[in-house]
């Protein structure tokens, strides 16, 4: 059976993706099945770029067909931020409670709605070509964290359509809509039509 890796250590993410690709007719691998696994720098300027950029780093390491994926969080008072550097907001000890004060602090000053979306981009590389798929999910931020689910800015991201936070909506609800699925949907379309 042919091969895919996905450029991931993260369980979570890695079922998602499993459950999306079930049908392909490839086993899926990921870092979590290798000793060392590639540090990819995210030195790109959008979220293509870097998800290429680890797909392409998994490739090289490993000579097999690869998907990298690159997502965060876009705020439109913010002109766009966190965007790329979500993972990194509140510097580089950032963790989830420390980016979601900041973007708590950055966003009171402005009037509500305060317009957002995730953005997820997943890329395939098999040493020749690229194929890239985009989902996003639109919503609003609010500046009291609700719920213990999911992770990141989960807590203060009501998806529109809904009145609960992405950290309230079971891992199940949020999969059904999120970035992530949409791009991993889409691109999964496209293997099975190109490959
Ligand atoms: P990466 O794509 O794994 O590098 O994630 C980038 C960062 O974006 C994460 O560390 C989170 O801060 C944020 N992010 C991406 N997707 C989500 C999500 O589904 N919920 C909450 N935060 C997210």
């Amino acid at each position: 059976m042919k091969k895919i890796i996905i450029a991931t250590k993260n369980k979570g993410k890695l079922n998602d993706i499993k459950e999306i690709f079930k049908d392909l007719n490839f086993e899926i691998l990921s870092f979590i099945d290798f000793d060392n696994s590639p540090d990819v720098e995210e030195v790109g300027k959008t979220f293509e770029e870097n998800a290429q950029l680890k797909a392409q780093a998994c490739y090289n390491e490993y000579k097999i067909p690869s998907i990298g994926d690159d997502s965060g969080l876009v705020v439109e008072q913010l002109n766009g931020e966190p965007g790329i550097y979500s993972a990194r907001y509140a510097g580089e000890n950032a963790n989830d409670f420390l980016n979601n004060q900041k973007l708590i602090k950055a966003i009171e000053r402005f009037p509500e709605p305060h317009r957002a979306k995730f953005v997820c981009v997943a890329s395939y590389f098999d040493g020749e070509k690229f194929i890239n798929a985009y989902g996003e999910v639109q919503g609003r931020i609010i500046t009291e964290p609700r719920g213990n689910n999911g992770f990141g800015y989960d807590p203060l991201f009501i998806p529109n359509g809904y009145d609960k936070t992405f950290g309230e909506l079971s891992l199940e609800e949020k999969n059904k809509i999120s970035h992530r699925s949409i791009a991993f949907k889409k691109l999964y379309k496209k293997l099975v039509n190109e490959l």
